[in-house]
């Protein structure tokens, strides 16, 4: 098949949303592998304690492992972090430990402690060779509006938020909408929500459709046409190591998410270069 469109500028990605279990994870990996299946070379930063996108990229994150926590924390480079993973020789990974879990708390002291991800991800771009350059980097978030998620939220240029279609979808939402205002009026000015994911979509309810509609009333044309359904195989990925695109290529989870990554990129190609921000204070 056909390559997917490169973006006209390098797109640094934040996976958020405060509730757990909405699909963060499974949506940065899986758009991730499907970016690099597709020829583009993708970046997924793993800021979640839990380590679960490091685990379904088969990216070991036992304790010790250079990770997240060594650029965050200590004084570690990215590219000193990044791992390469099982699933596309275009995709790599930093991984997060356990440690992490402390890093919240271990930064508050930090100077520049909002800034700390943005300057590793700037500094490891420039470091780069262009040709080795990603075009995408995707940073999952862990469930929580904490120092980490503020820390992806500063460092992106743009927020994909992952709606589950289930109750309560929204709740919540508003809180992560207001964190975002707030970080673009005193800390990120390029920061923006670009694009909403609607995940495990089960056509067979009634609810699935009205939370959809609803979303899409709400955000209109940031929400991705291609849905995710709930399909049992995407589940099934993360515990071999895998995304469900290499696990069973043929699921409605893998197309479903190969469509979702397809629209991502094609947006994405209609972007203009990036224009130049404020840097942060030192
Ligand atoms: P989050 O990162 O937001 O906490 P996850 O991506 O870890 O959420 O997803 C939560 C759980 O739901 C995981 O067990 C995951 O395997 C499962 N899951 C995610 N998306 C789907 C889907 N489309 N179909 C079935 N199960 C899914
Ligand atoms: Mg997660």
């Amino acid at each position: 098949q056909d390559p997917f469109p490169a973006p006209g500028r390098i797109r640094v990605v934040t996976i958020a949303n405060q509730k757990g279990g909405v699909g963060k994870t499974t949506s940065t990996v899986n758009l991730g592998v499907a970016l690099s299946l597709f020829g583009l070379r993708v970046l997924v930063i793993d800021l979640d304690p839990q380590g679960n996108a490091s685990t379904a990229l088969g990216v070991d994150h036992v304790v010790g492992t250079p990770s997240i926590y060594d650029a965050l924390v200590g004084e570690s480079t990215l590219a000193e972090v990044t791992h390469p993973t099982t699933a596309s020789p275009n995709l790599r990974c930093v991984p997060a430990t356990i440690d992490l879990a402390g890093a919240e708390i271990e930064l508050v002291s930090v100077v520049a402690r909002e800034h700390r991800l943005r300057r590793a991800i700037e500094a490891h771009l420039h470091a780069l060779p262009a040709e080795e350059r990603p075009h995408y980097v995707l940073i999952d978030c862990p469930p929580s509006l904490g120092l980490l998620t503020l820390n992806a939220l500063v460092a992106g240029d743009e927020v994909l938020i992952p709606i589950q279609c289930e109750y309560y979808a929204l709740e919540g939402l508003g809180q992560l909408l207001s964190n975002i205002e707030l970080v673009r009026a005193h800390l990120n000015p390029g920061i923006s929500v670009s694009t909403i994911l609607l995940t495990m979509y089960d056509g067979r309810t009634k609810l699935a459709d009205q939370v959809a509609d609803e979303v899409r009333n709400h955000f209109g044309e940031l929400v991705l046409s291609s849905v995710i359904p709930r399909n049992v195989r995407v589940s099934e990925a993360p515990g071999y190591g895998q995304s469900v695109l290499t696990y069973d290529p043929g699921s409605r989870g893998s197309t479903s998410y190969v469509e979702a990554a397809r629209e991502l990129a094609v947006r994405g190609a209609e972007l203009g270069p990036l224009v130049p921000v404020q840097p942060a204070p030192a």
